[in-house]
């Protein structure tokens, strides 16, 4: 049995966008099953996930907006934006998913787990403080950031997305928050159309090209992101681990593979021993080719793992 906590709750399967929408229930099962067959799913720890508290929301949302969210419980399903329905089953997949990174942070700075990984639908990352967007609704990786910062005291926390997509909610949620450095790398001129233009010394938006490889991806890392962590010295790290990036899926024009998302962890794990005790957090964002994405988390969790 690994030290790594592995947080799920089956609510997040009951949200469903309807069919042919590439953020469905099937991705989640897609992951479980890779896991399985990579003989992953028995070494890690299991958990499920508790419902995140309003008081944790609006520590990165505003309170209306939360209260819209939830009040759809009780009424019809409807388009927030052109890529996101709300249904009456969002509002708990949504607390499911934020509540899994309070949890996943509780574990890791109680030492009761060295890192976690949050198998969890909606995503998080477009969620901005007052608005779902791009599939999002809540702002999961935000919400345990806040939490490792507002509960634990932490002075300094590190968000990396190597998702292929500007995580704009999180920069939105952060532009002000010098306690958070955020790292996003994301294919540009691209969905959501924005992060190229930001400066603020606490947000490292790498842009990627169109045709990205391996070997530009890696070079835009070590030249941006590395060095910035390294000057930041976080006492905590979260992954929003969006696999969308992956050669197979055709959400975008950037080709990893499953060894990019090996060697990106093991560094952030390298930085994590070296300030922060080890502490990652990790929750999946997007991927969209089932196949891709179970093996793109599996190659992601084995390195969470240190089996690799
Ligand atoms: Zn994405």
């Amino acid at each position: 049995m690994s030290n790594v906590a592995y947080i799920y709750h089956p609510d997040c399967l009951h949200h469903d966008m309807g069919i042919g929408h590439p953020e469905c229930p099937a991705r989640f099962s897609s992951i479980e099953d890779q896991l399985i067959a990579s003989n992953l799913f028995d070494f890690v720890r299991h958990h499920q996930a508790p419902e995140a508290t309003r008081e944790q929301l609006i520590r990165v949302h505003d309170k209306k907006y939360v209260n819209h969210v939830l009040s759809f419980e009780n009424k019809q399903s409807e388009y927030l934006d052109p890529d996101t329905m709300i249904t009456p089953q969002t509002p708990k997949a949504a607390l499911r998913a934020a509540g899994a990174l309070v949890m996943a942070t509780e574990l890791v700075m109680k030492k009761q787990a060295k890192a976690a990984f949050c198998n969890v639908r909606p995503p998080g990352h477009h969620a901005m403080h007052k608005q779902a967007m791009g599939f999002c609704f809540f702002n999961n990786v935000a919400v345990g950031a806040a939490h490792a910062i507002h509960h634990f005291g932490l002075r300094k926390v590190a968000v990396v997305d190597f998702d292929v997509h500007h995580g704009n909610g999180t920069e939105d949620i952060f532009r002000n928050e010098p306690r958070v450095l955020f790292c996003s790398s994301f294919e540009h001129p691209f969905y959501p159309f924005c992060g190229a233009e930001t400066v603020k010394d606490h947000i490292i938006n790498v842009p990627l090209t169109a045709g990205t490889g391996s070997d530009k991806f890696r070079e835009a890392v070590l030249e941006h992101w590395i060095p910035a962590l390294h000057k930041f010295e976080p006492q905590m790290i979260f992954i929003s681990a969006g696999f969308d990036a992956h050669r197979d899926d055709d959400m975008s024009h950037v080709h990893l593979s499953e060894r990019d998302y090996t060697w990106l962890t093991q560094e952030l794990l390298v930085i994590a021993d070296k300030f922060a005790e080890g502490r990652v957090v990790s929750t999946l964002e997007g991927g969209y080719e089932l196949h891709s994405l179970g093996r793109s988390v599996a190659a992601h969790l084995r390195a969470l793992m240190r089996l690799t």
